[in-house]
């Protein structure tokens, strides 16, 4: 399995160059662009990767995976009266479904969603970012774990379109609590830094019906698993969700930092990084090299 992660990473490095980092705050447009990493855990417990597998970098939007975990946990199928479980078809950040749509966000993955997802949290959690870096330090078995507090505090001083989201839900009834405070915890849990390590292993539950390895806890159900997995597969990747389904064939989640997880049910998890995007705000090597290892192996779900 190694031979074949250094070649595909060898395979898509040139790549490097023709895409573009995130340049919405400063903090992430200075991250070097030349950086690839790549990690598959099995459920067995065996760990393969490649390039720089153990660099943190920025999650950003893959914490939505983690929020709405702990959302499911606690609401269970109630919680879906507050967001819908449909592609968007529209960028990430974008705003105007909502005013058609009551204030009732498309998926838990836009950022719509995920901010009423936070909202959530919040009614349950005294300190939401702590119960979630908590989580994420048990479910990536790596206790050393933190947000980068210059990154969320530029995305809070940036934040005027995600407020917009949040104070237009507030508007339509669809959230809870003080708008600046959930904001707050939204951009901690996107600012946790993590590698493709600690990724593929956090991640390892949704590839193993639910069921972590390490910490021998049932984080979800079976069936909550394949839910989220089919979430993942339908609304993971911007509005790039079935181009991913395309040319990968599995549930996966992108952040603008550059990573994207993707689960191979029953197998493995997986990360890759790799910090340049392409026009959709997903990582461009890390696609493709997520497309060369799911064609070698034979890996689509829908094969
Ligand atoms: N913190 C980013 C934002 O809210 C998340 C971007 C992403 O990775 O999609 O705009």
């Amino acid at each position: 399995m190694e031979d074949l992660l250094h070649s595909i990473e060898q395979k898509v490095k040139p790549l490097i160059g023709l895409g573009k980092v995130a340049d919405y705050i400063p903090a992430l447009a200075n991250v070097d662009p030349n950086q690839f990493g790549i990690a598959i855990y099995s459920n067995d417990g065996e760990l393969y990767y490649s390039g720089q597998a153990n660099t943190e970098f920025s999650i950003q939007s893959i914490s939505k995976v983690f929020s709405l975990t702990l959302a499911i946990k606690h609401y269970g199928d109630s919680m879906w009266q507050r967001v819908g479980r449909e592609p968007s078809g529209n960028p990430f950040n974008s705003l105007v479904q909502l005013e058609y749509e009551a204030g009732v966000p498309r998926n838990p993955f836009i950022n719509a969603g995920a901010l009423v997802i936070c909202d959530m949290n919040q009614s349950r959690f005294a300190s939401p970012h702590y119960a979630m870096r908590e989580f994420i330090r048990r479910l990536a078995n790596n206790p050393e774990l933190r947000s980068d507090k210059i990154v969320s505090d530029s995305e809070y001083e940036f934040r005027s379109r995600n407020a917009s989201m949040a104070y237009l839900m507030k508007a339509f009834g669809n959230f809870e609590n003080d708008v600046e405070t959930v904001l707050h915890n939204y951009f901690d849990n996107c600012a946790m830094r993590m590698s493709c390590v600690d990724l593929a292993k956090a991640f390892s539950f949704l590839a193993n019906r639910g069921f972590c390895q390490h910490t021998g806890e049932q984080v979800l159900s079976p069936k909550e698993t394949m839910q989220v997995n089919g979430l993942l597969a339908t609304s993971g990747l911007y509005d790039e969700a079935g181009n991913f389904a395309y040319r990968v064939g599995l549930p996966g989640k992108s952040g603008v930092g550059g990573g994207i997880v993707a689960i191979v049910p029953n197998r493995f998890s997986v990360c890759v990084w790799s910090p340049e995007l392409n026009k959709s705000g997903n990582s461009l090597a890390g696609m493709a090299a997520l497309e060369a290892l799911s064609e070698s192996i034979g890996w689509s779900i829908f094969g």
